[in-house]
């Protein structure tokens, strides 16, 4: 069995609705996590919005014409008048519900009902079209399985245990379509697993149940050695190790969800990365084995802060470094790049929500700077301190490029600079034509 999750372009329009069902269907009876149609989750980020804002009528209004969007794609979907009646019932029922939250108090709770309805719609759209086509697939709704802790990470046992029970309520079934994103939490409320986390939601899913490989199908042919938005010619890498895709997904390659890759590597589940628009195309294969010897992928993370704290007395002082990381401890605020040296230490964040507290506190700890947008550039592949050459060889593509920290020895598989946002650009495409050309 596998999982082959599509996200909201790939489930766009009732044309590439029309293509996914080609795609899954007559491969076997794997599961199919879908994400809500593109811009879906948006827009009901909006209408909460409005709702928080008491604006009822914005929020009414912007219901509407969401609703008339799916009606629009529910006419171009349907051949069968019986079908199409029965799609249009059960979307008016999911848009009424929308409405029902525009009549009382509004508060974070209604958001997350609000939030879910994205997925519930487009794999009841995809199921009722399966039907049309003759496909018997089975609709497994995640909100009886998908569940979250008091700590909000996955209940793995619950969802393990719930979900092949609902499986097997099934023998007949061709296919099964299942939410991403969508989850309760550890009190039973309508939760979710954060912006783009229906990768997240495949891995967990495909860990569940001990599948053969997890697909995620987007609209690119893998996870290219480049960001394509800013360097020409970039490639998909047609192998990563489940670390390096880590390290690309979370500094800025948007193809992956960074949580997603984590469940999938502690039960060794390889992961594809796929394009929906070029089924084809090799895609992305990330597993627990990669190909040793190369440097694989850049990736840069924007709207970095970095930090310096300069200690007079560090010299042989014990407890400096335990104070300025507790500092970060106490805010939440997660670190993403350390430096260090005999009188002073670098960090790096990439949120100035806790700011303004984290320097007053630093400051009792020494001297502190602060540089603001600067960006991540994190360059993957086999950087075991062992391989001779490797770093010197990213670090001489920088030559002309002020950078203000480099990370290398945190891991075997990558090395980070932080530069200047206005030197990103020639950063990546000095790396890619030093690295990869
Ligand atoms: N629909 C959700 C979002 O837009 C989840 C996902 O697509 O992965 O964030
Ligand atoms: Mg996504």
């Amino acid at each position: 069995m596998k999982v082959l999750k599509f996200g909201g372009t790939s489930v766009g329009t009732a044309e590439r609705i029309k293509h996914v069902a080609g795609l899954v269907s007559g491969r076997g009876k794997n599961i199919i996590v879908l994400s809500a149609m593109a811009g879906t989750t948006n827009t009901l980020v909006e209408i909460s919005g409005y709702l928080f804002k008491k604006n009822v009528e914005g929020a009414k209004e912007t219901i509407n014409n969401l609703e008339r969007k799916y009606f629009q794609t529910i006419a171009e979907l349907y051949d069968d008048a019986e079908l199409r009646n029965e799609a249009e019932r059960e979307i008016k029922a999911c848009f009424n519900y929308i409405r029902s939250m525009t009549k009382d108090v509004f508060t974070s709770f209604e958001e997350k009902e609000i939030l879910a309805q994205g997925e519930i719609m487009s794999t009841l759209m995809m199921h009722l079209y399966m039907q049309g086509i003759g496909v018997n697939s089975a609709l497994i709704p995640a909100l009886e399985y998908m569940r979250t802790d008091k700590n909000g990470e996955p209940d793995m046992q619950h969802i393990r245990q719930r979900l092949n029970n609902l499986l097997d309520k099934h023998p007949e079934a061709d296919l099964y379509i299942t939410q991403g994103y969508i989850c309760r939490n550890a009190y039973g409320e309508i939760d979710n697993l954060q912006r783009g986390g229906s990768d997240y939601s495949a891995s967990l899913i495909g860990a569940a149940v001990g599948a053969e490989e997890i697909e995620i199908w987007t609209d690119i042919d893998g996870m290219h050695n480049n960001d394509p938005r800013y360097v020409e010619g970039t490639r998909p890498v047609e192998r990563l190790s489940f670390d390096e895709a880590a390290e690309l997904a979370y500094f800025g390659a948007k193809i992956l969800h960074p949580m997603c890759v984590q469940p999938a590597k502690y039960a060794n589940i390889p992961v594809r990365l796929l394009n929906t628009m070029d089924p084809s195309a090799k895609g992305t294969l990330i597993g627990n084995d990669s190909d040793c010897g190369a440097i694989k992928a850049v990736a840069a993370k924007d709207n970095i802060i970095a930090i310096r704290v300069r200690s007079g007395r560090m010299l042989l002082a014990y407890g400096f470094l335990k104070n300025v990381f507790e500092t970060f401890e106490a805010h939440r605020t997660p670190i993403d790049m350390v430096a260090t040296s005999e009188v002073g230490v670098s960090l790096t964040i990439d949120s100035d929500k806790n700011l303004d507290s984290i320097l007053e506190d630093l400051r009792k700890f020494g001297t502190v700077t602060v540089d603001r947008d600067m960006v991540i550039i994190c360059v993957v592949g086999s950087f075991d301190w062992k391989n001779c050459g490797f770093e010197a060889n990213v670090i001489s593509a920088l030559k002309d490029i002020p950078v203000r920290m480099i990370c290398y020895g945190g891991s075997d598989c990558n090395i980070s600079f932080l530069v200047r946002k206005e030197d990103k650009v020639k950063a990546l495409n000095l790396l890619s034509e030093k690295l990869f050309d």
